[in-house]
C-alpha cells in the first residue's frame, strides 16, 4: 500500500471514530423522560376499564398516505433512537366514515403542496423535503369518492404537513380551536404556511365542552356516542388535539398527532432528540408537550389493547387499513 492510501485510510478511520463519539455524546443527552409526581397521579387516576363507547354499525376508517419525508436518522427524530436506522416519516390523512358524517383527521400533503412549500427558505426546503405526493383528494377521485362527501376536516394541528389539503375540500368545515387558529395565523414558515388556510370558507370553533376522558380534563365527543372523542394535546402547537376512535369491532385507536413522531417516543417515553430540538424550533411549549408524552406513555401501559398512532410513524401506518380498504 502506498503512503497516500495509508494516509487516506488513517483519516477515514479517525473521522469514523470522531463521528461515533459525537453520536454517542449526543445520544447521552437523550435519556428517557422522568415521570413527575403530577403525571404519576394522573396515570394512577386512569380507570381499570376503558371508558364506555357505543359506536354505530357502519363506522369505519381508512388511512391515505400522501407522501413521506426524504428521511433522516432515527436517532434525530426520537431520543435514544438508532443512528443505524433510517426513517421516512409519513404524511398521512385519516378518513373516518361515521353514519352522521364522513370526516378527515389531518389531510397530509395536498394538491397545491408544491406552491405552498415554495414559501420556505432554501435550507428549510432541504430539511423538510418530501417525496412526490399523492394527495388524499387524488386518491379519493381515483376510487370514485366524491370529494364533497367529506363534511369536516379536523386537523390535529395546523402545521403545513397536516393542513396542506384543506384547499382540496373547499366545502368541508374545518374544526380548530381559537387558540390553534391564532397560533397558526401568527405563525411563520416552516411550521405554518398561511397560504394553506387563508382560503378556508367554513371554520368551526372546536371547543372541548365535554367532561374528563382518559385522564384529560376535557374532551369533545364528536357524535355523542363515544366513537370519536377529541382531547387537548397542546404543547407541540398551542391547540393540538388527539382523537380516540372506538370502532364497532371493539378495536380502539388513539391518534396522537405530533406529540412524538414515532411510537418509540411514546413507548420509552422520549422526546425528539436533544440535538434536533436545539437546532430547529419544534414545539410551542416543550414542557407541556413532554407532559403529553408521559401521559400517553401511561395510557399505553394501562390499556395495552389500545392502538396508538403518532401522525408520522411510517411503521405504525403500515399496520392500519390502507385506502380504499376500511376497517370497522
Ligand atoms: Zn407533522
Amino acid at each position: 500500500m502506498n503512503n497516500w492510501k495509508k494516509r487516506g485510510l488513517a483519516i477515514a478511520a479517525t473521522l469514523s471514530v470522531v463521528a461515533v463519539a459525537l453520536a454517542a455524546g449526543i445520544s447521552s443527552l437523550d435519556s428517557p423522560l422522568p415521570v413527575k409526581p403530577a403525571e404519576m397521579a394522573l396515570g394512577a387516576a386512569l380507570g381499570a376499564e376503558l371508558p364506555p363507547a357505543h359506536p354505530p354499525q357502519g363506522l369505519s376508517f381508512s388511512t391515505l398516505k400522501t407522501s413521506e419525508s426524504n428521511g433522516t436518522f432515527e436517532a434525530l427524530i426520537v431520543g435514544g433512537g438508532s443512528w443505524l436506522r433510517y426513517r421516512h416519516p409519513a404524511h398521512t390523512a385519516v378518513l373516518v366514515k361515521h353514519p352522521q358524517a364522513t370526516f378527515l383527521f389531518d389531510t397530509g400533503l395536498g394538491r397545491r403542496v408544491g406552491e405552498q412549500f415554495a414559501a420556505n427558505s432554501w435550507i428549510n426546503q432541504q430539511l423538510f423535503a418530501y417525496r412526490p405526493a399523492t394527495p388524499a383528494a387524488d386518491q379519493m377521485d381515483k376510487a370514485g369518492w366524491p370529494l364533497d362527501t367529506v363534511r369536516m376536516i379536523v386537523p390535529s394541528h395546523m402545521h403545513w404537513d397536516h393542513v396542506s389539503g384543506l384547499a382540496d375540500f373547499p366545502q368541508a368545515e374545518v374544526w380548530a380551536s381559537t387558540e390553534e387558529r391564532e397560533h397558526a395565523q401568527h405563525g411563520t414558515a416552516p411550521g405554518f404556511l398561511p397560504s394553506q388556510f387563508a382560503g378556508v370558507q367554513r371554520w368551526h370553533d372546536l371547543r372541548l365542552t365535554h367532561g374528563p376522558y382518559m385522564g384529560y380534563p376535557a374532551s369533545l365527543d364528536m357524535f355523542g356516542d363515544g366513537s370519536a372523542v377529541l382531547v387537548s394535546l397542546g404543547g407541540h402547537t398551542a391547540g393540538q388535539v388527539g382523537m380516540f376512535l372506538n370502532l364497532p369491532s371493539g378495536q380502539r385507536y388513539f391518534f396522537t398527532g405530533d406529540v412524538t413522531w414515532t411510537i418509540e417516543g411514546l413507548q420509552k417515553p422520549a422526546d425528539r432528540s436533544w440535538l434536533l430540538r436545539h437546532v430547529v424550533h419544534l414545539d410551542h411549549d416543550e414542557a407541556a408537550n413532554q407532559s403529553s408524552i408521559v401521559h400517553i406513555h401511561q395510557i399505553m401501559q394501562r390499556y395495552p389493547t389500545l392502538k396508538v398512532v403518532p401522525a408520522h410513524d411510517e411503521n405504525v401506518q403500515k399496520t392500519l387499513p390502507q385506502f380504499p380498504q376500511f376497517q370497522g
